[in-house]
């Protein structure tokens, strides 16, 4: 009894969660390019100003697919500043990470995405200082929905790799109260938007005068 009850809540939450997941696509398909290029450019400022970022040495990043928020300015800034910059890469129902030191070094692979070439960059097995989370939507506590895979919950699911800052990338829109996650999502420790990058309280994240906001 109790079992059925259990089950019938994780069907539950695996409704709403599509239920959540279409409605915020949808609101994000329907974004002005000129305003996904704006938003992009001044999330990307945040970022470059972060003392989190500068201090950062290795960074996985993600590339941008459709509306998704583009960090394409701080990708090339760390490409610049020689800073150890990693890719995703989809195999199968995992994700693994390859570091690239040239744009030339992605090319198209697993639903269109830009994935790094593995013929000529290194997998990465060291944990990066930050990562960049893209998402479908967050909520105040570093709650996250993604694509509906799991990918990013299934690679920081070890324990050693749980000192990375990740930081879920969106635009204010997507930020939401609070959002009934699951025991195996994975938390954001900074949430990235237009409005600034808040830092959830779970970690020893330097923070500025002003509270809990970079900016
Ligand atoms: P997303 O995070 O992309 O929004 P979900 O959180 O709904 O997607 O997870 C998608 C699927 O991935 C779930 O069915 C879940 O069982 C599986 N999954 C997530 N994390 C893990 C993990 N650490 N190990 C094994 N499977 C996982
Ligand atoms: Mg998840």
């Amino acid at each position: 009894m109790h079992n059925m009850r259990k089950e019938h809540g994780q069907e539950r939450k695996r409704q709403d969660k599509r239920t959540i997941r279409s409605f915020y696509k949808n609101k994000r398909a329907a974004m002005p390019d000129l305003l996904v290029g704006e938003l992009s450019q001044q999330i990307s400022q945040i970022v470059l100003a972060s003392e989190w970022y500068q201090s950062a040495a290795l960074v996985f990043f993600y590339y941008p697919l459709g509306k998704e928020v583009s960090l394409l300015p701080v990708i090339c800034d760390a490409l610049r500043q020689n800073k150890r910059a990693a890719f995703p890469k989809v195999v199968g129902e995992r994700m693994e990470f390859y570091e690239i030191t040239s744009l030339a070094q992605l090319k198209e692979g697993c639903f269109h995405v830009m994935e790094p070439d593995t013929q000529i960059t290194r997998l990465v097995c060291e944990q990066p200082d930050v990562c960049f989370v893209p998402g479908i939507a967050f909520d105040q506590k570093g709650g996250r929905l993604g694509y509906g895979k799991g990918y990013y919950d299934r690679y920081f699911a070890h324990a050693d790799r749980r000192q990375a800052t990740l930081a879920g990338c969106a635009y204010a829109f997507q930020i939401v109260d609070e959002l009934d996650t699951q025991a195996w999502d994975v938390r954001m420790d900074l949430l990235l938007s237009e409005n600034g990058a808040d830092v959830i309280e779970r970690k020893n994240i330097k923070r500025d005068v002003s509270g809990n906001r970079f900016r």
